[in-house]
């Protein structure tokens, strides 16, 4: 399936909510959710409609999809071993898509949004480990340091992510705004991952 290329604010008020993919515009009153909160399309504003079971768990999964810029083969592929995995299939697919490296880079503040970062990592200013790593779904683990390159700490873009980091470290990591690098402390709970979703409809769906 091709990457979304379209505007990324549709998604959004497609999936009625908040996604965070334009960085700091999300944060201000030009923000679409803000000032048009309702599906795009024709029938948009059709609020009378009610979703089914599986409607809103296809709704559900599709944003989650979103927030992680992830399409649906892949994302699919994360869920699948998941439920392999020892643990509770939702927390343990929430903990794998926290590991990915373009959301570890957003969440440690070193890029504005998901989709900045994928493409930073992409172009090869970041190491793990002192090794240089640029694929974005890079899964890393508990005690990995992600570190800006030293040829790429000059790089606008990250420079100003750092400046505007909104809020604190989250407790399963730290980051080091000076040196311009982040370790992974332990693999998070649940509870420490600040995304808004029921992952568990996205559990039923796939397991239907
Ligand atoms: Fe979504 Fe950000 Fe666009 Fe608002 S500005 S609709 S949060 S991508």
């Amino acid at each position: 399936m091709a990457r979304y290329s379209g505007p990324v604010c549709k998604l959004c008020r497609r999936e009625g909510a908040k996604l965070f993919l334009k960085g700091e515009r999300c944060f201000t009153e030009k923000c679409e959710i803000e000032r048009r909160n309702y599906a795009p399309g024709e029938h948009g504003r059709d609020r009378r409609r009610k979703e089914s079971s599986y409607g809103l768990q296809l709704r559900e999964k599709q944003k989650v999809r979103r927030i992680y810029g992830m399409t649906e083969r892949p994302f699919h592929n994360t869920y699948a071993k998941a439920d392999r995995a020892k643990g509770v299939t939702g927390e343990v697919m929430m903990q794998m898509l926290e590991l990915r490296l373009d959301n570890l880079v957003h969440r440690m503040g070193f890029a504005p949004s998901r989709p900045a970062a994928r493409q930073l990592v992409r172009h090869r200013h970041f190491s793990v480990n002192g090794r240089i790593v640029d694929i974005p779904s890079y899964t890393a683990r508990a005690g990995d340091v992600i570190r800006v390159r030293e040829k790429s700490k000059s790089i606008a873009i990250i420079k100003n992510a750092l400046d505007s980091r909104r809020g604190s470290d989250l407790e399963w990591f730290t980051v080091n705004d000076k040196s311009m690098e982040g370790r992974i402390l332990t693999v998070p709970s649940r509870e420490g991952i600040p995304t808004p979703v029921q992952e568990q409809l996205v559990v039923e769906l796939y397991s239907k």
